[in-house]
C-alpha cells in the first residue's frame, strides 16, 4: 500500500464523520457555550436528549467501525464516548459523542457541560478550556487541583449553571459538589502567580 492509498483511505475516514453529523473546526460545547476550533482529524456530536442510555442502540456508531471508550457516569444520566479511528494501527482521527437524559434545564446544562468536559479531556482542549474558564472569572486550573475526572467535569457541570443560570444552582448542588462548589465561588478575581 503506497502512500497515496493511506491519504485517500484518510480522506473517506473524515467524510464518513462529516455524513453521520460529526462537526470539526469551529463549533460550540453545549453547557458550557464554548467557542472552540477543532483540528480536521478532531469531530464532536451532541447526540442530545436521549430517551436510554444505551450504548448498543446507537446506530450512528455501526457504520463507523470504529475503537472507541465509554465514560458512563453511575449515577447521572450522561454519557461520553471516545471513538478512535485508525489505518494501520495509526491514529487518524479522534471523535467525542455526548448525551444525556434530563429532567430539567438546569440538570441539562450541567449533564452537558459534564460531558462536553469528558470531551475536552478526551480531544486535548485543556488550553481552549483555561482561557475560556479566565474570561469568565474563575481562576483555578481544574487539571491541576482534581486528580479525579469525574470532579473535573462535575466542576465544569457546576460552572457551566453558575454561568448562566445562577439562581437555579440548588437543583444541582448535592453535597457531594459542595467542595467544587466552593472552589469555584473562591477562584473568582483571583490572580494566579505561576
Ligand atoms: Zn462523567
Amino acid at each position: 500500500m503506497g502512500d497515496l492509498h493511506i491519504v485517500e483511505q484518510k480522506e473517506s475516514y473524515l467524510e464518513k464523520y462529516y455524513n453521520l453529523g460529526f462537526k470539526t473546526g469551529d463549533l460550540i460545547l453545549p453547557g458550557l457555550n464554548m467557542e472552540v476550533n477543532l483540528p480536521s482529524n478532531r469531530f464532536f456530536k451532541n447526540l442530545g436528549e436521549v430517551s436510554e442510555i444505551n450504548v448498543s442502540s446507537i446506530t450512528l456508531l455501526k457504520p463507523l467501525n470504529c475503537q472507541y471508550s465509554l465514560t458512563e457516569d453511575k449515577g447521572l444520566n450522561g454519557k461520553h464516548l471516545g471513538i478512535g479511528d485508525y489505518i494501520n494501527q495509526k491514529e487518524v482521527l479522534k471523535a467525542s459523542l455526548i448525551m444525556y437524559l434530563s429532567s430539567n434545564p438546569t440538570l441539562t446544562k450541567f449533564l452537558q457541560a459534564h460531558e462536553s468536559m469528558h470531551a475536552i479531556r478526551f480531544l486535548g482542549l485543556e488550553e481552549p478550556f483555561m482561557r475560556f474558564a479566565y474570561m469568565q472569572n474563575f481562576h483555578l486550573n481544574p487539571f491541576e487541583k482534581y486528580s479525579s475526572e469525574e470532579d473535573i467535569a462535575n466542576y465544569a457541570g457546576l460552572m457551566a449553571v453558575l454561568i448562566s443560570d445562577p439562581k437555579n444552582i440548588n437543583q444541582v448542588l448535592s453535597s457531594k459538589f459542595i467542595p467544587l462548589f466552593l472552589d469555584l465561588e473562591n477562584s473568582k478575581n483571583r490572580v494566579i502567580y505561576k
